[in-house]
């Protein structure tokens, strides 16, 4: 089974703190499509006795495509995959585009969930961020959604962004409370480089949210999510019914294509991703050939550090037997000068045979993952 994602590098205006791919430039929209089409067909041999398990379709906005881009695209990859064992295909929705699209139709071919960005419902802190929705644009963009039959529908959120206050965050929490979402993502505010407001904190002219609050606050979303019947899976990610399978492909470690400009794939012993320049990408699909501007083969050592910081990000933590199983390794005999010193620092738990992050433990999570990370081992 694979997980499939292809990238969408278009927004209608780009965030101030983002650093995707993705240009606010819709120039080149159609001869992207017709290359990122080209790149599906030339994985279609090779890709032919595979099961495509998941679809993501993620950016940028794709929502900007409008629907007759959208449903040539869902045709294509419908005609190129074997989507027989599908159990999930979602798409990145933004609210001021969102309202636009047909869902209903979009669902006929295949659409099962909607990925929408939020970020906040604060007026000003929207326009801090570059972001061009209106609050009432999530509303309509919802109901256009639900109306079309799509039921399961995940919020992007973000916190820690210069300017927030705590205040800020419970209104952002009350009204979550009433918007009836299957799934909430809450990442943290990340300075980028080489973004407009990531430069601004990282020069000093913009405040940096303050370490304490930051916590404070994402105590404060864990805390509230939970009463509102949410189950935490991951870090960042809480969930009323299921975890996204997507993502969870590229937590557990599973096969993924990726398709686009900047994706990145991971099949068998191999990880290699796309060329990032959109004029690359098109001459090489005008050419037909992929557009792979690096591959590598990856260590088993790799792949078992890979499995361990993934692992530790889910709530369900590091299972002993699943780990040995997979790699045919001693874990808790390699890896027990990490286990010892972090269950004894009360950052991890031993729970059901596997290793669990603690409340603590997710706070200073970079710093655990560091002990595997020194750990000394040789696997070859
Ligand atoms: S809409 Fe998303 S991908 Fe586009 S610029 Fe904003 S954050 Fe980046």
């Amino acid at each position: 089974m694979t997980a499939l994602y292809l990238h969408i590098p278009f927004c209608r205006q780009k965030c101030f703190y983002c650093d995707f791919n993705s240009s606010s430039n819709l120039e080149k929209k159609k001869s992207y499509l017709e290359a990122l089409k080209k790149e599906a067909s030339l994985y279609k041999n090779q890709m032919e006795d595979v099961k495509i398990s998941s679809i993501y379709l993620g950016g940028g906005t794709p929502s900007v495509l409008g629907q007759e881009d959208l449903e040539d695209l869902f045709l294509h990859i419908k005609e190129t995959f074997d989507l027989g064992e599908v159990q999930e295909w979602t798409m990145e929705v933004n609210p001021e585009s969102g309202k636009d699209l047909d869902f209903a139709s979009l669902k006929n071919l295949g659409l099962s969930r909607v990925s929408m960005g939020i970020q906040t419902f604060h007026p000003e802190s929207l326009a801090s961020l570059g972001r061009i929705h209106s609050r009432e644009d999530v509303y309509t963009s919802l109901k256009k959604i639900r109306q079309g039959g799509i039921k399961n529908i995940n919020g992007d959120f973000m916190f820690s962004f210069p300017g927030q206050t705590l205040g800020n965050l419970e209104e952002d929490l009350k009204e979550i409370g009433t918007l009836g979402l299957s799934h909430i993502s809450y990442y943290s505010f990340i300075p980028e480089e080489g973004t407009f407001l990531g430069d601004q904190v990282l020069e000093g002219t913009r405040g940096a949210m303050d370490e304490s609050l930051d916590r404070k606050m994402e105590h404060r979303i864990e805390d509230q999510l939970k009463v509102l019947g949410y189950r935490q899976y991951e870090l960042s990610n809480f969930t009323k019914g299921k975890p996204c399978i997507h993502n969870l492909a590229y937590w557990r470690i599973k096969n993924y294509l990726g398709l686009g400009l900047s994706a990145h794939s991971s099949l068998g012993d191999y990880r290699f991703f796309n060329t990032g320049d959109m004029e690359v990408y098109l001459e090489k699909l005008g050419k037909s050939q992929l557009p792979i501007e690096e591959r590598e083969k990856i260590s088993k050592k790799d792949r078992v550090l890979e499995y361990i910081i993934m692992g530790l990000r889910l709530n369900e933590g590091l299972n002993v037997s699943k780990i040995e199983d997979r790699f045919s390794l001693d874990f808790e005999g390699i890896f027990q000068g990490a286990l010892e010193k972090n269950l004894e620092a009360k950052t991890l738990n031993y729970q059901d045979g596997a290793y669990v992050l603690t409340a603590y433990g997710r706070d200073v999570a970079n710093q655990v993952e560091l002990d595997f990370y020194r750990t000394e081992f040789d696997l070859s």
